[in-house]
């Protein structure tokens, strides 16, 4: 009977040749590699091809080269620089020549390649003291294994599994597996033109040439997405089954008229962006439909979502039916309060008859921890007999026990997480058995593929347009401390006026002199204190010590400035006070940790300054560098910090030449891989092995529409037994009897 992978997820490693307790041990350790089936998908990182070999005699200085050479000397020394650095060199020979090898800081290569070891050398050849020499070559080691192409699979520091062992028992997993069932239905194998099983797993593992390994990653990875993909699309149209939405009246109560919505649109101080248009009528389509909508709105900082927000809240009122809108935090939510308010003004909603005008204004209400028992009261008795038509609170809104007389739509804003939990406690709201719909909205845009991926199961919107008349935000990296011994490539960073490292003054130092600049000029200016993730309580702390350093007297750098301290861990009510003076220009420098980060809107502030800015994402320095660059002053933002980490350094200089958020993401994507990604909503099994969001972009696209064409052909996969089974090894128990009931 031909194999299949719910076979070998039953099976313990235990259960091959020459893998005892220890060695499961050092795999699940080092690989979380448990069962036969996580064994045959811990595949290969690379593949040796020994026919490029390269013999040392022929190396030129400059070649990208491969030999396998036997070692014959090795030792290692630190160097006296500052800071100092384990040096490894060895001397390594392939009989027709020698080579010099040197390792900065990884002292473990001498325990891995004591004199005698062979080893395969990648890297790029240059010359020292005379002499040939590769750098921090790529090193693996070959064992006893041999042919044409030899399999590298990943290796571990903590525990000692080499690769030929990872090989060996791999081997005779394929070799007693036999014959793979497939899962594919025919059509889908060869519109693709997908190779089988059986022949992908060998010639991942074993292959006799890239050919061999090209043709089985494509199976395979396609294999990977098909099954994320199917569990996506089995959710969302699980759940457009099971549940019942409200029908939405768009275009206005006698069904052409002129709408709330149309009002709304007319009433705004601009048109519409283009993109505006789009999403919003993509909202309203969904709106009008039975199914309760549960949609994505991806916008960069500044896209304009607030009246996209706004415009779905309105399709709800104009049909009787209320809106709410969740906002991560109290500040947020009172920003968001404040805006909404000003962009209502002058709106009217047809009273129903309660007045003798026939039209009332828009009545919208805020909910925080911060009101009194009375407003509270107020608030909730509103929510209840309908008299309140639009809510904004924080996340915690749905939770609590308010009790609304028909919550229509539902927008909550930066939330990436709106699970199965949340969108049941929203049923409960809903009018009658009907489930409110749902617009989440993300300032963190990530690339289109990618969100097919992690957000699968929702429908996708981009605002990808901005307003005109923005005025484009300069970014300067300051450089603190340039690692040392190494070039200080100026050029890369932008221009900053004053700057000089030679003479003895700190780099931060023009920084605080533009800041002084800016306000002598009557704008404002934001500086975020360093990240501390491991603690709330030490970043408060970093924030209270910039402030006082900042403001000391009298040499404080901005001592002679009016400056705030805004942090998280302040009670509601005085942070409220400080974004108060900080909106109506009383506080010239808000020095905050990241509670700004998001949502805050003061137009006069043109002036970003990130402390210890290497320490932040990507995603996070672009959403800080969004709170200016909002009105018609030219803005500039500082990243202050040191280039330590070749992933710092590149975050830094990715912000330095984008503004453009989804290119950052895509940047980001790069440099983090999608193991982080997928981490936010997907853990476990259903993480991806060999398939690559980057990559494989144009995969995931066709594995997303292969899942669709299945499942609206079959909903339960029904006709699919294999696939069913496969697709259930990566969901949950529970998820797999809700989605899968045969
Ligand atoms: P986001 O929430 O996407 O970061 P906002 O909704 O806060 O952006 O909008 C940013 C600013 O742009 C606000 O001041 C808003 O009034 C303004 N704005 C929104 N849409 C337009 C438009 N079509 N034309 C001009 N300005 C706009
Ligand atoms: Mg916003």
């Amino acid at each position: 009977m031909a194999r299949r992978l719910s076979q070998l997820a039953r099976l313990s490693v235990t259960e091959l040749t020459g893998l005892g307790p220890k060695a499961a041990e050092g795999l699940e350790a080092a690989f979380g590699v448990e069962t036969v089936l996580d064994l045959l998908t811990h595949y290969p990182r690379r593949w040796i091809d020994r026919t490029n070999e390269a013999r040392i005699r022929d190396l030129r200085p400059g070649d990208e080269a491969m030999v396998v050479a036997d070692v014959r000397r090795i030792s290692s020394r630190r160097t006296r620089g500052r800071p100092p650095r384990t040096l490894v060199t060895a001397d390594v020979s392939d009989g027709s020549g020698h080579l010099k090898v040197t390792f900065f800081n990884q002292g473990w290569r001498e325990r891995q390649l004591p004199a005698g070891t062979q080893c395969v050398l990648f890297g790029k050849v240059d010359t020292y003291q005379g002499s040939l020499q590769m750098t921090n070559p790529v090193v693996d080691l070959l064992g006893d294994q041999t042919g044409r192409f030899v399999p590298v699979y990943p290796q571990s520091e903590k525990v000692r599994v080499t690769s030929q062992d990872v090989a060996r028992w791999v081997a005779e997993v394929l070799d007693r597996a036999g014959t793979f069932a497939e899962p594919l239905p025919d059509w889908v194998r060869a519109e693709h033109t997908l190779t089988d099983r059986t022949r992908a797993f060998h010639g991942i593992h074993q292959p006799d040439g890239w050919d061999d390994v090209s043709v089985a990653r494509k199976r395979l990875v396609f294999d990977e997405l098909l099954r994320i993909q199917l569990a996506l699309i089995l959710r969302k149209r699980a759940l457009e089954r099971v549940t019942k939405g409200i029908t939405h009246e768009v275009a206005g109560p006698d069904g052409a008229g002129p709408s709330l919505l149309t009002d709304f649109h007319q009433l705004l101080p601009f048109p519409l962006t283009g993109a505006q248009e789009r999403v919003i009528d993509e909202i309203t389509a969904d709106l009008a439909g039975p199914h309760p909508m549960h949609r994505l709105l991806q916008g960069d900082v500044g896209a304009g979502k607030t009246v996209v927000a706004l415009s779905a809240l309105l399709v709800a009122v104009q049909g009787g039916h209320q809106g709410a809108l969740m906002a991560p935090t109290e500040v947020l939510a009172e920003q968001h309060h404040l805006s909404i308010r000003g962009l209502l003004e002058g709106l009217t909603v047809d009273d129903g008859g309660t007045t003798l005008l026939g039209d009332r204004p828009v009545a919208v209400e805020l909910l925080t921890a911060r009101a009194t028992p009375t407003e509270r009261r107020k608030v909730l008795a509103g929510l209840a007999d309908g008299s309140v038509d639009l809510v904004v609170g924080t996340h915690s809104l749905i939770q609590e026990t308010v009790s609304f007389r028909s919550l229509g739509v539902v927008v909550v804003d930066e939330q990436h997480r709106f699970g199965v939990e949340q969108r049941a406690a929203l049923r409960e709201r809903g009018a009658g058995d009907a489930t409110p719909d749902v617009l989440v909205m993300t300032a963190t845009p990530i690339p289109r593929t990618a969100a097919m991926t992690v957000y699968g199961d929702l429908d996708v919107s981009v605002l990808d347009e901005m307003p005109p008349g923005r005025t484009p935000i300069t970014t300067t990296w300051v450089r603190t401390d340039p690692p040392a011994g190494e070039a200080d490539d100026d050029d890369a960073i932008g221009p900053l006026p004053e700057q000089d490292h030679l003479d003895g003054t700190d780099p931060e130092d023009a920084v605080w002199a533009a800041v002084r600049a800016a306000v002598g000029e009557g704008r404002q200016v934001y500086v975020v204190c360093p990240l501390i993730e491991e603690s709330d309580k030490l970043e408060v702390r970093s924030a209270q010590e910039t402030f006082d350093r900042l403001t000391w007297q009298p040499d404080g750098e901005l001592a002679s400035l009016r400056v705030a301290l805004l942090h998280g861990r302040m009670p509601a009510a005085e942070k409220e006070g400080v974004m108060d003076r900080f909106r109506r220009g009383e506080v010239d420098v808000l020095v905050a940790t990241t509670v700004i980060e998001v949502g805050v809107d003061v137009p006069n502030a043109t002036v970003m300054v990130v402390l210890d800015a290497d320490r932040f994402g990507i995603a996070q320095l672009h959403q800080l560098r969004g709170r200016v660059g909002r009105g018609a002053h030219a803005s500039t933002c500082y990243l202050v910090g040191s280039g330590a980490t070749e992933e710092g350094e590149a975050r830094l200089e990715a912000l330095v030449a984008s503004t453009d958020g989804f290119a950052l993401a895509e940047v980001d994507l790069d440099l983090r891989g999608e193991g982080t990604l997928m981490g936010e909503r997907q853990k476990g099994r259903t993480d991806l092995k060999l398939a690559s969001l980057r990559r494989d972009r144009e995969w995931v696209a066709k594995a997303r529409d292969v899942a669709i064409a299945l499942v609206d052909a079959d909903p339960e996969l029904a006709a699919s037994p294999l696939l069913a089974d496969e697709v259930g090894l990566f969901l949950g128990d529970e998820e797999q009897d809700f989605l899968l009931k045969s």
